[in-house]
């Protein structure tokens, strides 16, 4: 990986998410350390040497794996390794690039953060390449770690990493200080911790394996966007969606927008890397709450953040199933694989600006608001017919917010194969177009050839634009079940906003 960051953005006319000046950001980003530290938080005083293996939690705040490693050893030494599976490997099944350009940047800019901020306390991160399994056991090895602390994941190919890393380090002998042959050597323990997401494992009332399957029970600009990865980036964005720009108080209203930076947090790519906890998002709602005002908005983001979790609990619950073609519930249906058709989708050549627009907005910048996301994929799987993981792997391969559980819970939803049997999704374009981008300003931004149309006709060009690829499977008539989803997304018992 190459840190020449602008090169791959240079030709877009994107507006920085944050949009706050370095400075800015690293000062929000110090606030942050300040009123979040505690003193508890220092070393404690334990003896020899642990190693943080950074994986998806690329931050220093709310970070367990550190503090746990600082409690408990003299020295602490923070690793990150460039895993070639997943920098350079293939998707699963359609072989596409497992990490695109732009997620693979937003990464080295979290990781050029992570180290800076690291720095600050004291930490120098070690940045090797190659896979986990080999690099651990023989950096704990020549460090002689007594243990390898390391944030725990819940999807099949990072489980299997995890359980590599373990084998590795069973190989690994430590010799034991004291009077020679008194003391035993030992393996280099690995660690694992949960801290993905805002309610722990452990806090649920139920265990995993009886998480509920309906979620309800379980609780404007003109530019595209470049996100600015790390840390203090993230708590930059923070500052400024709630304090600076107040656009907390209004969430509820904007959130399904499509165009410009403050529709919506935007937090997701720091989510995702680890870049930002969201017990972190958590205090910062209640603190805003208290501080400015508390209504349906502030509640909105948390409920938010606990489909997040929601997903995360799904995948844990139901393993591999998840990105399995029957899904979850294995149901069977027929699905087609046309290239073609893929293609199409994929490029954004379908001749209905709306999908086209996403698609390349997508290819462009890394993201897709959630209302985008829900009708490309109702496109690709209702109106197509494609097989709905291929979707998923490109969404895998672009998104910088890519995490295994929320993609493909989200897909598995959108096809109609989730843990949820009620979650069957169909997302007329028409209705979708009409109301979400009435005066075709997000089409006419990402397909430049429509801003000369009127703007009613935008999202309906008709011959003026590229022939539609497929018809409709319903043309209009199905909002009801275009509503059906949203309707069933009723709060949950998870969370009550605090008066
Ligand atoms: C087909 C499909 C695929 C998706 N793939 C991903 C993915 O790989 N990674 C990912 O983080 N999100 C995914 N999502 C969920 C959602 O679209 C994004 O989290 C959201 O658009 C990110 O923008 P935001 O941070 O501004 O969200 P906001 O609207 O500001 O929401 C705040 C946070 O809540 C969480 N959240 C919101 N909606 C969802 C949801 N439906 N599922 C899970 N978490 C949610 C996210 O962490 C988000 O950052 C997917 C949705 C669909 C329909």
């Amino acid at each position: 990986m190459s840190s020449s960051s602008s090169s791959s953005r240079g030709a877009l006319a994107a507006a920085a998410v944050p949009s706050l000046s370095a400075d800015e950001a690293g000062a929000a980003a110090d606030e942050a350390f300040l009123r979040y530290t505690s003193p508890s938080l220092r070393r404690s005083g334990g003896g020899g040497v642990a190693i943080v293996w950074f994986r998806n939690d690329l931050r220093v705040l709310d970070n367990e794996a550190v503090v746990r490693a600082w409690a408990a050893s003299e020295a602490v030494l923070p690793v990150y390794c460039v895993d070639p599976r997943i920098f350079a490997g293939s998707t699963h099944y359609f072989g596409f690039p497992k990490t695109g350009a732009l997620r693979a940047q937003f990464l080295i800019e979290c990781l050029e953060d992570l180290k800076r901020n690291l720095m600050k306390k004291g930490l120098d991160l070690l940045i090797r390449h190659g896979k986990p399994e080999d690099i651990l056991p023989s950096i704990a090895k020549a460090v002689t770690a007594h243990t390898v602390y390391a944030h725990k994941e819940t999807c099949s190919e990072e489980l299997l990493v995890e359980h590599l890393v373990r084998k590795g380090l069973e190989q690994v002998v430590i010799p034991q200080g004291g009077a020679s042959n008194q003391k035993k050597p030992r393996n280099p323990k690995l660690q694992l911790i949960w801290g993905a997401t805002l309610y722990h494992v452990d806090d649920l009332p139920f265990s995993v394996n009886n998480l509920p399957d309906v979620y309800t029970q379980f609780r404007k600009s003109e530019k595209g966007m470049h996100f600015v990865g790390g840390e203090s980036a993230a708590l930059g964005r923070v500052h400024e969606y709630f304090w600076k720009k107040d656009q907390l108080k209004v969430y509820k209203e904007t959130r399904n927008g499509m165009l410009g930076p403050d529709y919506s947090t935007k937090f997701s790519p720091w989510l995702a890397s680890g870049s930002l906890s969201p017990r972190y998002i958590c205090e910062e709602v209640k603190r805003y709450e208290k501080q400015r005002i508390a209504n349906d908005s502030t509640y909105w983001v948390l409920f938010e953040l606990i489909w997040r979790d929601y997903f995360r609990f799904v995948s844990a619950k139901y393993g591999n199933s998840i990105f399995h073609l029957g899904g979850p519930r294995n149901v069977e249906s027929k699905w087609s694989q046309d290239q073609a058709l893929f293609e199409s989708w994929r490029d954004g050549r379908t001749g209905y600006p709306l999908i086209d627009a996403n698609m390349k907005e997508l290819l462009a910048t890394g993201f897709m608001s959630n209302r985008g996301r829900q009708i490309v994929c109702s496109f690709l799987v209702r109106d197509m017919g494609i097989d709905w993981r291929m979707g998923a792997e490109w969404f895998e391969t672009c998104l910088l917010d890519y995490d295994p559980a929320s993609n493909y819970g989200n897909w598995t939803y959108g096809a109609g194969v989730g843990n949820d049997p009620r979650e069957d999704r169909y997302f007329s374009i028409p209705k979708q177009a009409k109301t979400y981008d009435p005066d075709g300003e997000y089409v006419a931004y990402w397909l430049p050839e429509l801003r000369s149309i009127a703007k009613e006709r935008r999202n309906f060009p008709g011959a003026s634009y590229i022939k539609q690829v497929v018809p409709l499977k319903f043309d209009g008539g199905h909002q009801k079940r275009d509503q059906q989803f949203n309707r069933q997304r009723r709060p949950g018992h998870m969370y009550r906003r605090q008066k």
